[in-house]
């Protein structure tokens, strides 16, 4: 084979070369086929690296003093010794020598022969300075990897909608959620930089940035785990709960309390007439029915807590399950001025008839607790329904509405709206988590439309058989 061909092949072998013992592999591969050699060792920083034939080494005696001589010439150099020929072969970049291959042979090269191992050495010398940068590059690359992959939060970068790179973590909490990844790059591409993911009660907060890399635009995105922030966040809230809710519970209980004492006082201090101990005693018995309606409250409530609502259901028409309603009302709508309207006629259904009751009675008494005091004309309206096969029952008022904000949240045991308008209105919170957990029971839902100042509507579906 011509040298230039031997050459060409040689540096399209050691291009693909990527550690430093191939590269001596196809540099001894060159070297035999233009020099007859019997030993070939490689020798770095004074040791040797390498070595042809295997674990065979040139006693370092025979050419150690010239070492430094050929460090400063840089050029391969053939001495005589004995009967052969000990050639040094510097491989070096930019002045510096990277290694030193030192050779056994019997025959002195020619002139030519030695511009072309001027030439091998060259080229061995690049790739192994470039061998040596990758290494740098790669282990830092390693480094900054390692870092990153020790981080409690995923981290990636997206290259449009592509990842690039991610943790570890990035990639266990995506593998684990194959959701999110969609809901990221949808965010992504919709400039937002921030938001909160939940799936089976595990929480994420994702924060995205632009970053520009390599002169082009990638997404740096962070994901972390919060579901212990939001698990404090909520104790928190629960805990806030508790105390309005005691300090709601003891205002409604002394409400009547003092009523009743403060009557029976005055009945036992003086002297008076049957109509007025007769009057006295209506109160007194009022007073008594809402601590009792209070106590049912918080015993259907501890019911449903512990699991223990038993649904009886039997076949009734559920307009005389309303009029019931209507009638335990009336009193306090008769105390609001608000009308109480229904609209009914003859549906059967199939439900525990008591507990739908309480139903509409809670969603009534919200209806007429809750009124417009500015409004002179304040109604209360039941409508029934029937639809294929199902019941609906929709509770109506013109009252002061609910926030926007806030109808997710009045379904929740204890929660009340609290501003001007709710201030004085009494109540537990407890009435529309009851009226949930019982049209849950019965494999119905519940809808809410609200408008301040205009007034709420509750729809009740339930199926009807
Ligand atoms: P309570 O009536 O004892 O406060 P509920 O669970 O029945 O508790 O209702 C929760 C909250 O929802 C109420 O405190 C009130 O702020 C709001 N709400 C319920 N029904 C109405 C309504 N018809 N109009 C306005 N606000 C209402």
């Amino acid at each position: 084979m011509e040298i230039q061909q031997l050459l060409s092949k040689y540096m399209l072998e050691i291009s693909k070369v990527d550690d430093e013992n191939k590269l001596y592999n196809a540099l001894v591969g060159i070297l035999k086929r233009i020099l007859d050699f019997q030993v070939l060792n490689v020798l770095k920083e004074n040791e040797v690296i390498y070595t042809d034939p295997l674990e065979v080494t040139i006693d370092k005696e025979h050419y150690n003093v010239y070492i430094d001589w050929i460090q400063e010439r840089l050029q391969p150099t053939f001495l005589p010794f004995e009967d052969v020929y000990i050639g040094m072969i510097p491989i070096f970049k930019s002045n510096k020598l990277l290694s030193l291959v030192v050779i056994l042979t019997t025959n002195e090269p020619t002139a030519e022969t030695i511009d072309y191992l001027q030439l091998i050495a060259y080229l061995s010398g690049i790739t192994l300075e470039n061998l040596r940068l990758f290494r740098i590059v790669d282990d830092s690359r390693q480094y900054y990897e390692t870092i990153l992959n020790v981080s409690n939060d995923g981290i990636m970068v997206l290259d449009k909608e592509e990842i690039e790179f991610k943790n570890l973590r990035a990639d266990s909490i995506l593998n684990e959620h194959p959701l999110l990844i969609k809901k990221i790059v949808e965010n992504v591409i919709n400039g937002v930089e921030f938001f909160e993911f939940e799936e089976s009660n595990v929480f994420f907060s994702i924060s995205s940035k632009r970053i520009e890399l390599f002169g082009d635009e990638r997404t740096l995105v962070s994901i972390r785990n919060i579901t212990t922030e939001k698990e404090i966040q909520k104790l928190r809230e629960v805990d806030k709960i508790k105390t309005n809710f005691i300090a709601n519970i003891s205002h409604e209980l002394r409400t009547p309390l003092a009523a009743i004492k403060a009557y029976v006082e005055t009945m036992m201090g003086m002297p008076m007439s049957q109509e007025e101990i007769q009057e006295f005693l209506g109160i007194i018995f009022n007073q008594s029915l809402k601590l009792e309606q209070l106590l049912n409250d918080l015993l259907d409530f501890s019911q449903l807590e512990s699991g223990r609502l038993v649904i009886k259901k039997k076949l009734v028409d559920i307009c005389k399950v309303v009029e019931n309603a209507k009638n335990t009302v009336q009193k306090l709508a008769e105390n609001h001025n608000v009308r109480l309207i229904t609209d009914c006629s003859q549906t059967d259904i199939i439900c525990d008839s008591q507990r739908i009751e309480q139903v509409i009675v809670n969603l009534l008494s919200n209806a007429i607790k809750f009124c417009h005091r500015s409004k002179e004309d304040r109604y209360a309206k039941v409508s029934v329904v029937k639809e294929d096969e199902q019941v609906k029952i929709i509770v109506e008022d013109n009252g002061i509405g609910i926030p926007e904000d806030k109808i997710e949240k009045i379904f929740d045991k204890f929660y009340r709206i609290d501003n001007d308008l709710t201030y004085e209105i009494p109540g537990t919170g407890l009435g529309l988590s009851i009226v949930k957990e019982i049209v849950d029971h019965h494999g119905g839902i519940i809808k809410v439309h609200s408008k301040v100042g205009i007034g709420s509507t509750f729809e009740v579906i339930l199926p009807s058989k």
